[in-house]
């Protein structure tokens, strides 16, 4: 299963690049760091992203890849410098003898143009949660002409059976257009489990999942959502596409990006939505924007041609976008 090169490449990449997330977040978050330092995730971000383009040069050096971070002034500033040396650090488990201009080339070669056909990549997804210790991913996916061919998500603190707790031994999902949804450990023990989306098609029964981030959504809007459609249960709060994880295996029926309301003209980007959707979409449940529309990737790195995202398991699908409606959203 899965033998093709390039999800044999996303599978092993975003496990690595999982493993080394982890290994920042223990050496440097449960560390004795003070609250509000964001140098952890700085660090994490790079770090999975270099490992993540270096493994695609390797193995297919033709692709290209669109990923989230740029080296910028790594090199450039005292900050930087520190930063660099401490991505060097955690790189040279992986690869011996990495040098700073190899760590710069690899996070660089992740800068390419979002047309044709590319690789995209969130190296870590829900940088709040990796901060809280709560879920994050680090998400990779192919588009083709617009469209999402394939995704990964590699999710450390989700367990592989998906329940929506926080901890395990994290899970690792992949989803190919036309050949479904399966999820294995992270740790690579194990089988790969077909997911499919939860069966539920009673429309008060929905359990929505939501950003933890107030300022990533509208909490009010999110309440007359879930009053239109007759749902009493408040939703689930979790950071980063791990809810796509959990939706795809039927923990719950739909979640929605609805637009803040300090930044209505918000655009999603390509590499918070391109895995998740298709591992939604490929275990059974549909993915749209709040007016219905179908996710387009073909207008760079931000999703301009949509607002917000509506992804559920099907059944829910049409009386959630006909709430949405109602309410104005
Ligand atoms: P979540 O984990 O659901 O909070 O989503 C995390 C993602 O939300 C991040 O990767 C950001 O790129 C994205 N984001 C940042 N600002 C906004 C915004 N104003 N509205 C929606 N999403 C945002
Ligand atoms: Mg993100």
């Amino acid at each position: 299963m899965f033998d093709t090169p390039e999800a044999q490449f996303a599978i092993s990449a975003v496990r690595e690049a999982a493993h080394l997330t982890r290994r920042v977040q223990q050496e440097m978050v449960t560390g004795a760091l003070t609250k509000g330092d964001k140098s952890p995730v700085t660090v994490a971000d790079y770090t999975a992203q270099a490992i993540v383009a270096k493994r695609l040069g390797d193995a297919l050096p033709e692709a290209r890849l669109v990923g989230e971070e740029d080296a910028g002034d790594l090199n450039a500033t005292d900050e930087g410098r520190a930063t660099l040396a401490q991505i060097r650090h955690f790189l040279s488990a992986a690869v011996p003898g990495v040098t700073n201009d190899e760590v710069c080339q690899w996070i660089d070669r992740g800068n390419a143009a979002a047309e044709g056909t590319f690789w995209t990549l969130d190296p870590v997804d829900g940088t709040k949660g990796f901060l809280r210790g709560e879920q994050y991913a680090v998400a990779l996916a192919l588009i083709e002409n617009g469209q999402v061919k394939l995704g990964v998500l590699g999710c450390p603190e989700l367990n592989a059976t998906l329940a929506t707790d926080i901890g395990g031994t994290g899970s690792l999902l992949i989803a190919v257009r036309g050949q479904g949804t399966y999820v294995t450990s992270l740790t690579g023990e194990g089988e790969w489990r077909k997911l499919t989306v939860s069966e539920c098609e009673d429309v008060k029964d929905t359990r929505i999942f939501r950003s933890v981030e107030t300022a990533h959504t509208n909490t009010g809007q999110l309440g007359q959502l879930s009053g239109a459609m007759g749902v009493e249960a408040t939703p689930i709060p979790m950071d980063s596409q791990a809810k796509y994880a959990v939706l795809a295996a039927g923990g719950g029926e739909m979640l929605v990006r609805l637009l803040s309301h300090d930044r209505p003209d918000y655009r999603e980007k390509i590499w918070d939505q391109a895995a998740g959707s298709i591992v939604v979409e490929e275990a059974g449940g549909r993915v749209t924007d709040l007016d219905g529309k179908p996710l387009d990737f073909s207008h760079g790195t931000s999703l301009t041609e949509n607002r917000g995202v509506l992804a559920t398991n099907g059944k829910v699908h049409q009386a959630a976008i006909e709430a949405l409606r109602a309410i104005g959203a």
